[in-house]
């Protein structure tokens, strides 16, 4: 492909006329192929130096960066960005990921020179708005959650679940329990959850899901032991469903001297509903970049602030905020503290400020009703489509999330990863798919609360005109999709394998290289 050093490439017609409002925009090279080294986006005057001040460790190789104007360099992101779907430019029905949207009163809260141009190294006493937004913070998890202390500090849903199963081992450490090393997780976990449990060392123990989708209380029984240290569950599940024993899950986990370490990321079926402190939890982590809008995806930043039973309170980590003689203070060392600090810093401050704008925004009732309305906008999938889909577990209302399965599929020719691809060439993200693994072919849809009844309507009308597409025998516009967009599928196995991380100039490559 030739380009000229605009950064447009030549020959593959305009970009972004958005004529037919689904297809995305053509290709778009490299900054350094944008830019070359002969040329400089600004020009600094020539500078004398009196005396070396580098040691002779000066650089005396030329600097290989791209030449660009703030505009060129600029539009280059601009365009890259367009490149991909995002919760701005369209619906994004990710199961189990809650893409809902950022407020943009969030990102104003964010940027107040107040929050946004304050340093973790400053002294206590210039930040006391920040470390008073912290607190309200806490406030705001530990009295949604019923729970007795909260840890800020972790940067994601699974470094959330780290820290929560950090401390359940730290107790049982207290306690001359180290013997316990198996942790039950159901068969329809995120994939962080025996992944965390693995990486501490405790061997993890899967509990079958019951035919309806939900975990049977008696194998939870049966699988406890004096081994057992924890019970890591989703509620409501990857399913969708809200268990409906956690409670006596609860129970017969703490007889047994257990911990229940609950995966909140799916609160957002439940906040201002159901205080999971009152199920019985004893250590949570709260996806804010989910539950409370605060913007996620292309790997972060996230924050997954975990909240803790009375029993694991005094195995929190630092800092917190606390109120001490002068002001509010930020307690960095207790103690005998058992875990120290989980990350640097204070954890992300941006994400606070967004998160307790939304909360503060909605009050109380606004968020029960932000939950009930995603839990009747995924029910309002499900009563749309489950007559030409297929539907897994139909005994139960659905939570957060409409759960479907491949079995509409059978005879086709086309498989789910086919149908989630031709979903991209309609303009919406695809669903997830083969997730959760307790399903076969499952995609499932998350449309959160902030998707209006017209845009659901239209994503339904797409999915079923989709699907009675596929069963009418039209495999071809399936296994080609997708059609409109810069990529189309890709070998993601090599992808991963033989990933090309550095960018080489053509003329520095071997030349065999054909
Ligand atoms: C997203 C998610 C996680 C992990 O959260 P990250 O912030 O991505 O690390 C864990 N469990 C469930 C159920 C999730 O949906």
């Amino acid at each position: 492909m030739s380009m000229n050093n605009q950064g447009r490439p030549t020959g593959i017609g305009t970009a972004g006329t958005g004529a037919s409002g689904s297809a995305l925009l053509p290709d778009e090279p490299l900054l350094f192929e944008i830019g070359d080294t002969e040329h400089s986006g600004v020009d600094l005057p020539e500078v004398k130096l009196a005396t070396d001040r580098l040691g002779g460790f000066g650089r005396n190789t030329k600097l290989d960066l791209a030449g660009l104007t703030e505009p060129e360099a600029m539009r280059h992101y601009v365009r890259l960005s367009r490149l991909n779907h995002s919760i701005d430019s369209g619906m994004y029905p990710l199961g189990s990921c809650t893409m809902k949207h950022n407020p943009r009163l969030n990102e104003k809260m964010a940027r107040l020179p107040g929050f946004a141009d304050i340093h973790p190294l400053q002294p206590a006493s210039t930040v006391q708005g920040a470390l008073e937004l912290m607190n309200q913070l806490s406030h705001w998890l530990m009295t949604l959650t019923n729970t007795a202390a909260v840890a800020l500090s972790p940067k994601a849903g699974a470094h959330g679940e780290l820290l929560g199963m950090m401390a359940i081992k730290a107790a049982q450490e207290a306690k001359n329990e180290a013997h316990r090393r198996i942790v039950l997780v159901p068969e329809s976990a995120h994939g962080t959850n025996p992944a965390t449990a693995a990486f501490l060392g405790y061997s993890v123990k899967p509990i079958p899901a019951r035919d309806d989708g939900t975990v049977d209380v008696q194998a939870v029984k049966d699988a406890l032991s004096p081994d057992v240290a924890a019970i890591m569950l989703t509620n409501p599940n990857t399913c969708g469903l809200f268990e409906p024993q956690v409670i006596e899950i609860a129970q017969a986990v703490h007889d047994a001297g257990a911990f229940f370490y609950c995966d909140g990321a799916n609160f957002n079926a439940i906040m201002g509903v159901v205080r999971p402190g009152d199920l019985g939890i004893d250590a949570m982590h709260i996806n804010l970049h989910k539950t409370f809008s605060t913007p996620h995806g292309g790997g972060g930043p996230g924050a997954g602030p975990v909240v803790l039973s009375e029993a694991l309170a005094p195995f929190a980590p630092v800092p917190f905020v606390r109120k001490g003689e002068k002001g509010l203070e930020l307690v960095e060392h207790i103690e005998g503290e058992a875990l120290g600090r989980i990350t640097a810093f204070h954890g992300q401050m941006g994400m606070y400020v967004r998160a307790l704008t939304y909360m503060l925004s909605h009050g109380a009732d606004g968020l029960a009703q932000a939950a009930e309305d995603a839990v009747l906008n995924a029910n309002y999938v499900k009563a749309r489509l489950e007559h030409v889909f297929s539907v897994p577990f139909p005994d139960y209302p659905t939570m957060h999330e409409a759960l479907f399965d491949d079995s509409f599929l059978k005879g086709t020719d086309v498989s789910t990863l086919d149908f989630a691809k031709a979903l991209i060439d309609e303009g919406f993200h695809p669903m997830t798919m083969y997730f959760p693994l307790v399903v076969h072919g499952a995609m499932l849809i998350e449309p959160t609360e902030s998707e209006s009844k017209q845009t659901l309507d239209r994503f339904c009308d797409v999915m079923a005109e989709l699907a009675t597409d596929a069963k009418s025998g039209n495999a071809e516009r399936f296994i080609a999709a997708p059609m409109k967009a810069p990529r189309r599928r890709l070998d993601e196995t090599r992808a991963a394998r033989q990933p090309i991380l550095k960018w080489e100039r053509p003329e520095d490559l071997p030349q065999a290289a054909e």
